[in-house]
């Protein structure tokens, strides 16, 4: 399931693991395992707007470092 989107972008597999973000187009900074099993994915801008409502719900946060 963590290998979802990985393969299909050789491009992207030397960035770090780059997913867009869930709001806008930018590349990803942070990912969020929520505890329903949704993966959301946050530049570094809506990572910082949306990270004190993910930790509220019991989000798993990492960076994408
Ligand atoms: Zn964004």
């Amino acid at each position: 399931m963590a290998l979802r989107n990985r393969i299909a972008h050789p491009l992207y597999t030397r960035h770090i693991r780059h997913d867009r973000c869930d709001r806008c187009s930018a590349a990803a900074q942070m990912r969020a395992l929520l505890p329903t099993g949704n993966e959301l994915f946050f530049c570094g801008h809506h990572a910082r707007q949306h990270e004190p409502r993910l930790r509220e719900i019991g989000a798993d946060l990492s960076a994408g470092s």
